[in-house]
């Protein structure tokens, strides 16, 4: 399925595919990389800018564009948008509200965590899982524990067609941006939203789950610094950070999710480098878990813990 495209806004703006292409090739060659962004990845940025405010398609930014373009904002606008991103570090994400993951064009805002591409893995892992699973009923019913966007929860709806998924995020800023992404893709009667932190609002679902997916906030408290500014200055600490190690909520799903599967239910867990061992010694320690597993990301980087309910 092609993203969907937002809807150009009434007052859009024609600009001549000459003029955008002189601005695209002067933005190029101003680019310069600093704070641990390489021109590549700044140039990646660019074109995700573009992209999102015209009707450019990526073989635009290859062919220099001879028509009439079509804009959501004016030449000024996109120059003081870029220059927001490069001097103020802002995420191109927020400055256009849109973010990509697996086939969705979700609306982000500063209150959610901007879904991450190595994330998309993880509703590959929970179809595998459950097709691997012959002790899992056929009516799914999934849990999504800090479900931010919503992203991963409309990746499980998507894959799970019959199935129910429980979104739960502690924050109700979250939960109206993620509750608005699953009404634009029809999936609001499929996905039911929770305030509450972790497993406290489904409680009566105890033994119920085919599968509990989540990307907890897994930074130590002092590693947060470190990262980027565009995260750091501009992303939700309360999505990013773990507490001393980065495992406290991972440590708190490990314990309570067999309360909650089925037998031959999957729990799945996205983890910073360098946590597999810790994660997994959890999941042993734990004493309901068979089948523990550790899958790497794309780039290679164990990334996903998997487990079953005994
Ligand atoms: N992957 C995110 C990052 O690197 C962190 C997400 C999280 O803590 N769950 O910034």
């Amino acid at each position: 399925m092609q993203p969907q495209r937002q809807p150009l806004k009434s007052n859009a703006f024609q600009v001549s595919g000459q003029r955008l292409w002189q601005w695209y090739q002067h933005a190029i060659a101003d680019l310069s990389p600093g704070q641990g962004r390489s021109r590549v990845d700044l140039k990646q940025e660019l074109d995700w800018l573009l992209l999102e405010v015209s009707d450019l398609e990526p073989l635009d930014l290859k062919l220099a564009p001879s028509e009439t373009r079509i804009m959501q904002v004016s030449l000024a606008e996109l120059q003081q948008l870029w220059q927001q991103r490069l001097t103020e570090n802002i995420p191109v994400q927020h400055l256009t509200g849109t973010s990509h993951w697996r086939q969705f064009h979700l609306q982000v805002s500063k209150d959610v965590l901007i879904p991450r591409p190595e994330t998309e893995l993880l509703i590959d892992l929970a179809v595998d899982a459950a097709q691997n699973s012959a002790r899992l009923e056929q009516t799914h019913l999934w849990a999504d524990l800090g479900t931010g966007s919503g992203a991963i929860s409309l990746g499980l709806a998507t894959a799970f067609s019959q199935g129910t998924v429980h979104a739960v995020d502690c924050s109700q800023a979250a939960l109206a941006v993620a509750q608005g992404n699953s009404q634009t893709y029809g999936l609001d009667q499929q996905i039911h939203f929770h305030l509450g932190q972790w497993f406290e609002p489904l409680g009566g679902l105890e033994g119920q789950f085919s599968g509990i997916v989540s990307n907890p906030p897994y930074i130590p408290t002092d590693v947060l610094p470190t990262l980027q500014p565009e995260v750091f200055d501009h992303e939700p600490h309360l999505a990013l950070d773990g507490g001393r190690d980065g495992l406290e909520a991972v440590r708190e799903i490990v314990a309570i999710a067999p309360q909650y599967l089925q037998p031959g239910g999957v729990l799945l867990l996205e983890m910073m480098c360098g946590q597999d061992e810790a994660v997994k010694a959890l999941l042993m320690n734990q004493g309901q878990y068979t089948q523990i597993q550790i899958h790497p990301d794309l780039a290679g980087i164990p990334r996903f813990a998997q487990a079953y309910r005994i």
